[in-house]
């Protein structure tokens, strides 16, 4: 079959390299001049299984009524004359109760140990290297009452298989050396031993390196225009340069995802959400984490990625605004600085920004459409890297016609 998977994004490649090795004819189109050079470009590198809660929950409002107006905020939003905000917004809020967020942390867990478990396989078949590390995550707190209120939900993600432990300070400490010299008094930690971490950016462009061996054709540098239909399936693909043909398209433009599936009259609640990262050159440094690090009181993660640190996070409801605020990247540097000033060469920091592609529920969109041969692969918000393996081997069976090797009932386009 003749498949074309449109944006080679991390999500895309790896539905690209799972359609090769079943056999198809695959093409990726992306606008960039390679693989994984937009959202997949700097994210936090987190592998993370235990990360499976929507950022839809129960206290979620409170917290944006705290942070409204706060340009430091950690999650900034910034209210548009757009219809589309208001709309997701609306969805957003009606997802932040207690049994909804529960329910999505569910559909996400299961996606999330599936993909992850994936993982080793894949470097296994290909031998690619993307500066991985499988030492886990330590998700810190300072206040003992927030860390007790999450240990309960740790307790729910072990009893779904989610293996997370809490550990002490001292814990910390013979876990992360580098909290040695930071001036920090910890509370403890919560330990998700089987996550791990590595560069998005290095795992598309090798595993696109690799899947063009084997045959995917990748045109680089060739924007998607439109996708033309008949009745009852997309007939080609209308790019900058001409029109694809194909049997089937697998559409992975990441936020862009939903203005190509309007005009075909797709409502794709996916809203843009911008995010921040530094990355910081650690060579000659002795005070860099070696496990990824989830901060939770300044909401930022810390990933080493061989001879470097990433440090990513923020939140910002700002539209398709790509601009990069410089206080709220420097404000990320800042904090890295003070929690760990023997960990690299801050003054060399690396400034990057991107929009996650983020559903009001946290769930990734995965599945058919009301057109025979067109498949959503997107949606994949704060977790696409962690769940990239699993939504691409499910989109390549199930274009295959397999049957997914996990529940996906409530994964698709219908539950909108
Ligand atoms: C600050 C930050 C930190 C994050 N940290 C983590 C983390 O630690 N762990 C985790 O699991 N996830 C993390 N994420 C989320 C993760 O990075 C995303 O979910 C993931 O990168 C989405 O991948 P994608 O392939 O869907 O989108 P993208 O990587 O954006 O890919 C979409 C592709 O489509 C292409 N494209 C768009 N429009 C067109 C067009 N018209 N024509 C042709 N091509 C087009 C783009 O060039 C792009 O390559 C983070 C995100 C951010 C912003």
């Amino acid at each position: 079959m003749k498949v074309l998977v449109l944006g080679a994004g991390v999500v895309g490649v790896s539905a690209a390299y799972y359609l090769q090795k079943d056999g198809h004819d695959v093409t990726v189109i992306d606008r960039q001049n390679g693989a994984g050079l937009e959202t997949s470009f700097a994210n936090g590198g987190q592998i993370s299984a235990s990360h499976a809660m929507p950022w839809a929950a129960p206290d979620v409002p409170r917290q944006l009524l705290k942070w409204l107006g706060r340009n430091d905020a950690p999650l900034l939003y910034r209210m548009r004359l757009d219809p589309q905000q208001w709309a997701w917004s609306l969805r957003f809020l009606a997802n932040c109760t207690s049994a909804k967020a529960a329910r999505n942390t569910v559909i996400n867990l299961r996606l999330c140990l599936y993909s992850r478990a994936l993982m080793p396989q894949i470097r296994e078949d290909t031998g690619i290297q993307y500066d991985h590390l499988g030492r886990g995550i330590l998700q810190i707190y300072r206040d003992p009452k927030e860390l007790e209120a999450f240990a309960k939900q740790a307790a729910v993600l072990n009893e779904l298989g989610c293996d997370n432990r809490v550990v002490t300070e001292a814990e910390v400490h013979e876990l992360e050396p580098a909290y040695d010299s930071s001036p920090d008094k910890l509370a403890g930690a919560i330990f998700t031993p089987d996550d791990e971490s590595g560069d998005a950016h290095l795992f598309s462009k090798n595993l696109a390196g690799y899947a063009a061996s084997l045959g995917t054709e990748f045109r680089y540098g060739e924007s998607v225009v439109s996708l033309n239909k008949d009745a009852s399936k997309i007939t080609s693909v209308t790019t900058d340069t001409g029109t694809i043909e194909a049997d089937a398209v697998v559409m992975s433009l990441g936020s862009y995802s939903p203005l190509f599936l309007k005009p075909l009259g797709i409502k794709l609640p996916v809203y843009p959400t911008k995010g921040y990262s530094i990355t910081v050159p650690t060579s000659g440094y002795n005070g860099t984490p070696t496990i990824s690090l989830t901060d939770e009181d300044h909401k930022l993660v810390f990933t080493r990625l061989g001879q470097r640190m990433r440090v990513a996070g923020t939140a910002e409801f700002n539209g398709y605004d790509t601009e990069m605020n410089i206080g709220r990247v420097t404000s990320i540097r800042d904090v890295a600085q003070k929690l760990f000033p023997n960990a690299g060469d801050y003054s060399k920091a690396e400034f990057w920004t991107a929009l996650r592609p983020l559903t009001p529920d946290g769930v990734p969109v995965i599945g058919g459409t009301k057109y025979d041969n067109l498949y959503l692969n997107t949606g994949h918000g704060t977790l696409g890297w962690t769940m990239c393996a699993g939504s691409g081997k499910i989109t390549a069976d199930l274009i295959s016609g397999k049957t997914p090797e996990v529940d996906i009932s409530d994964v698709g386009l219908e539950r909108f």
